[in-house]
Parts: C-alpha cells; sequence; structure tokens
C-alpha cells in the first residue's frame, strides 16, 4: 500500500493537502485488549472490548489517563493512556502519502511539519528514535548523518534533494512491522502448524480480533495458534483439524470483520463465601487453558481502601492463558458497603493464622483461610491503600509493596517499584518493604509457604493513578508468573 503510494507520489503527483491532513491524526494501535468507555473513569460504562491489532484515532490525548478515541467503525469513547494496553502508532496512516519533494532544504533547528515528515522517515529507515515532534534537533541531525553516512551521500546532516530522494526510496521500501496489510479474499494455500510468513500472520491478527488468540502476531504457526484455530473452529462447528483451509478462513473473515470480540478463553466459575451472611462474598476462579501456576489476587479485606478493590474488581474480568488466577475482589464486604475499615469481626487483617499450628479467628477469616487452603496458590498478592506516602512519611505505607521473603517475592517486588517509579514523582515514590503485619492474610499466606506481598498505594492520590497502579501491580505479577495475562480492561 505505501509502496504504491509512494510511486505515485514519485510520478509526480503533489499531494501536499492529503499529506498534512493525515499527519494532523495521532493513531494509536490496541496492543492487549482494552475496554471503549463512555467516561474517562474505569466505571464508566464499557462500549466495547477494542481488539489488539486494531487502530484508534486519537481525538484527545490531553488527559494524563485515558484519551479520546474514534474506532474504526466510528465508535467514539474513551480508552486508557496505559502503554501496555495502547501504543502510538509510529508508522503514517495507511492511507497517508509521502508527498514527493521538500519545499526548502531543512537543517538543525528548523520546525514544522517537513522536519516531522523527516523524522518519520528516518524513524521508518530504522535511524531515528526520538520524538516525531517537528523539531531539528540534535538527535536528528545525528540520525540524517548516520544515514547519509550509510548511503554514501555528502555527510552534512542538511536535508536537501539528495537525502530526501534517498530517505522516501529507503523508508518506502521498508515494510514496518505492525502496519498490517488488507486481508486477501482468499487464501493462497493451506495453513497448518509449523508454517510461517505473512498469511501466518493475517490468521493470527483475525484470531486475535475473533478473541480466540491472545499470543505475538509473529507470523509462525506455532502450539498456541493451532490451539487457537481449533477452538475457533469447534465454536464455529468447523472440521476441527486446526489447519486454516477455505472453509476457516471465511468464517474467520466474516467473524473477525463482524467485531465479534469474544474477551477469551479462559474458564470462568465463581463460588459464594458466606452465603446469607452479612459479609458474602464472591471469588471468582480463572482458568486458563494451559497448565500453570495459581496467583490469588484480593482486596477490600480494608473496606475503606478504595482502590485496592476498585482494581480487583476490574481484574476478576480478565482473562489467563495458562494457570489459575484467583479473585477475591472484596475480602470484607460489609466494611466495603459501610466504607470502614473493620469487618463485623474486627480487624480482618489480623485474624489469620501466625504460626502453622494455627487457624483463622473468626467465621469470616476461617472462610478465606479455607479457600486458601484448598489453593495453596504459588503467589498471593493482597491490595490495600495508605494514608500517605511512606517516603514522606514513614509512620504511612503508603506507596509500598511488603513482602514476605518467600521464594522470588522480593525479586517481584524490586521488578514492580521499579516499574511504578518510571511514572511516579520521586517524593511519592514506591518502597519495598518487608514482612506483611502479623495475623494479615500476607503473612499467614507466607508463613504457610506462599510467596505473598501487600501492595499499598496512597489515598493522597487521585483514585484513577491508585487503581491503576494497583492493576499494574497484579499484571505484572501475573507475568511474573507465567499466566499469560489477558488484562481487559
Ligand atoms: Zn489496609
Amino acid at each position: 500500500m505505501k509502496k504504491l503510494l509512494l510511486s505515485v507520489g514519485m510520478a509526480g503527483v503533489l499531494l501536499l493537502t492529503l499529506f498534512s491532513a493525515a499527519w494532523a491524526v495521532d493513531q494509536v494501535v490496541v496492543d492487549h485488549a482494552a475496554y471503549l468507555r463512555t467516561e474517562p473513569a474505569l466505571d464508566a460504562t464499557k462500549l466495547k472490548l477494542v481488539p489488539s491489532g486494531e487502530k484508534l484515532t486519537v481525538l484527545d490525548a490531553s488527559n494524563q489517563y485515558w484519551q479520546k478515541v474514534q474506532t474504526v467503525d466510528g465508535i467514539v469513547g474513551y480508552i486508557t493512556t496505559n502503554s501496555y494496553y495502547v501504543k502510538p502508532v509510529t508508522t503514517p496512516a495507511e492511507d497517508s502519502t509521502v508527498h514527493n519533494q521538500l519545499t526548502r532544504q531543512l537543517k538543525k533547528g528548523d520546525t514544522g511539519e517537513e522536519v516531522k515528515q523527516v523524522q518519520q522517515l528516518l524513524s521508518q529507515a530504522g535511524f531515528y528514535q526520538g520524538k516525531l515532534d517537528g523539531e531539528f534537533g540534535a538527535l536528528m541531525e545525528k540520525a540524517v548523518i548516520a544515514f547519509q553516512t550509510k548511503y554514501k551521500l555528502v555527510t552534512d546532516g542538511l536535508v536537501g534533494p539528495q537525502t530526501w530522494a534517498k530517505l522516501t526510496a529507503v523508508a518506502g521500501d521498508t515494510t514496518s512491522p505492525g502496519s498490517g496489510g488488507t486481508n486477501p479474499d482468499q487464501l493462497t494455500r493451506q495453513l497448518k502448524k509449523g508454517d510461517t510468513g505473512e498469511e501466518v500472520k493475517q490468521v493470527q491478527q483475525l484470531l486475535s480480533q475473533a478473541g480466540f488468540y491472545q499470543g505475538k502476531l509473529d507470523g509462525e504457526f506455532g502450539a498456541l495458534t493451532e490451539k487457537a484455530v481449533i477452538a475457533f473452529q469447534t465454536k464455529y462447528k468447523l472440521v476441527t483439524d486446526g489447519l486454516v483451509g477455505p472453509q476457516t478462513w471465511a468464517k474467520l473473515t466474516a467473524v473477525a470483520g463482524d467485531g465479534a470480540t469474544n474477551p477469551g478463553t479462559s474458564t470462568v466459575t465463581t463460588k459464594v463465601l458466606g452465603k446469607g451472611t452479612s459479609w458474602e462474598t464472591t471469588m471468582y476462579v480463572i482458568k486458563g487453558q494451559e497448565p500453570g501456576k495459581t496467583v490469588w489476587v484480593s482486596g477490600g479485606i480494608h473496606g475503606n481502601e478504595v482502590a485496592g478493590y476498585k482494581a480487583a474488581l476490574q481484574v476478576k474480568d480478565w482473562q489467563v492463558g495458562k494457570g489459575t488466577l484467583l479473585v477475591i475482589p472484596e475480602l470484607n464486604k460489609s466494611g466495603i458497603k459501610n466504607n470502614k475499615r473493620n469487618s463485623p469481626y474486627g480487624d480482618l487483617n489480623r485474624a489469620f493464622p501466625q504460626s502453622t499450628k494455627e487457624t483463622a479467628d473468626n467465621a469470616l477469616a476461617k472462610a478465606i483461610w479455607n479457600e486458601y487452603l484448598q489453593y495453596k496458590p504459588d503467589y498471593l498478592l493482597d491490595l490495600h491503600e495508605g494514608y500517605d506516602y511512606h517516603v514522606q512519611n514513614s509512620a504511612s505505607v503508603g506507596q509500598s509493596i511488603i513482602y514476605y521473603p518467600k521464594g522470588d517475592m522480593k525479586t517481584y517486588g524490586e521488578k514492580l517499584v521499579a516499574q511504578l517509579n518510571r511514572t511516579t514523582p520521586s517524593s511519592k515514590r514506591f518502597s519495598v518493604l518487608r514482612y506483611p503485619i502479623g495475623g494479615s492474610l500476607a503473612r499467614a499466606a507466607g508463613i504457610f509457604g506462599s510467596p505473598a506481598a501487600i501492595l499499598e498505594t496512597s489515598s493522597k492520590d487521585p483514585l484513577s493513578t491508585r487503581v491503576a497502579n494497583q492493576l499494574t501491580a497484579v499484571r505484572m505479577l501475573l507475568e511474573h508468573a507465567g499466566l499469560d495475562p489477558v488484562p481487559v480492561n
């Protein structure tokens, strides 16, 4: 597509107007399925689950956490800015084009659309990783010189007709990954496990859009792709041979084209703990299709620590490719209802065994602890909030991960804190602490052999920040444990 338009450009058709229109629009591509919502808030109504691989047009990016976008089918809503879910499209939109000549020579210090376009071309050609900001700075000059050196042009760091011509030629030849391509009407061959190439990649893309595949779009027909094909064939009552021939292909293009979104293939079962009591609460058992570790995520043990249970209520809708994700979003449901820390029995996070010889203190803690004992999770993360920032006020554990030194929990804690602190001001930065308090669920789990931790955000932050940080912690733990999470929020 790009090549074709480029040769049209080379033929001398000046497409300046088209060019500037295309560049005024920013796009993002969905990396992991994410919900489009009516408002910039996690509890806003979900409009649709946007599948991975779909491109969105950004209408407004002024909010730090949410961007207003439009889908290919014209739906306008809000989607997270979290780079795990959406990434900027660094290639020009497919309907954009490259104009055939510069209006002036470009040099360091220049700014504007043409500079931005050169940055884009340098980036496509693999010579520039900086911002596409239309400012010809030192980094860009360096890239120009590197490009000129490679292609034996005069290495003056200026972009004149020679450099420009070479740039458009080189960048036009480069097929950038992720730029997709149009789906052919039919396959050129039957595809099977072991095959590789563009057509396999398209099948992966379609399977992903249809909600059957969460793996990489790498054009390699491996076991995961085969499994997805079989699941798809089963669902649509096709011959379940794991091969992609004309029947499966036709159904795939039809289903994916419908925008049908099946968020995943995990099996979800629920259990009600304490049925009929004032503290009755639900546990979600989310099983991936492949075996793997078991991870426990819970929130709301302190009923007034809002971000923890808000995040856990999102996590209960996630999917995993492997293993088992156990979620009890609202451990202390009556506390949550009344926005109170304590349960009807007092502080629930002091009621768990303090040695392997003990049991839990009360009916609610016992109901929770029985589930722990039944599953003996490989990891346990309990979501909390503190009232301040630990680095400013050591009396508060806000902004910390408090791990029990078992297994590789410390490694996870350090990795998590490093990640969270990339987007957290240093005055509010997260700390790695250890030993959850005696009687806490996390400490009891540690004593009984599970790598476990408490996550604490600070209730001084905006709720959206806190929930986002909590979700990052959960997602990273699930990745750390190899569950292949699909966090569909
Ligand atoms: Zn707490």
